[in-house]
């Protein structure tokens, strides 16, 4: 499960925002080419997206599969779906360009 607007007292733990929030004690390491591509196709992420499933008019957040080096989006509806708005199922590592 995945949440891209702001945790409130009431959500779960486990977010994406946890990331900001807290000094996780690791740090994950990538090989240096999947590195340098993910660094470069996250340069050119948008801040927000629409979602990509037909008909839905929400907006989301575009992130990177680091495994696939695909991009997909985030919806507040939807969770996770990729470009063509099939969804991406399991919980796959994520990227996201910091902005
Ligand atoms: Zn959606």
């Amino acid at each position: 499960m995945f949440y891209t607007g702001l945790v409130t007292a009431a959500a779960p733990l486990l977010s994406l925002e946890d990331n900001f929030w807290s000094n996780p004690s690791f740090r994950l390491v990538l090989p240096r080419g999947k590195r340098d591509r993910l660094a470069e196709r996250a340069a050119g992420l948008t801040w927000r997206r629409g979602c990509s499933v037909a008909g839905c008019r929400a907006e989301g957040m575009p992130v990177l599969l680091v495994d696939s080096e695909l991009e997909a989006i985030l919806c507040p509806v939807h969770q996770l779906v990729l470009l063509d708005g099939s969804s991406v199922e399991g919980e796959p590592m994520l990227a996201t360009a910091a902005w």
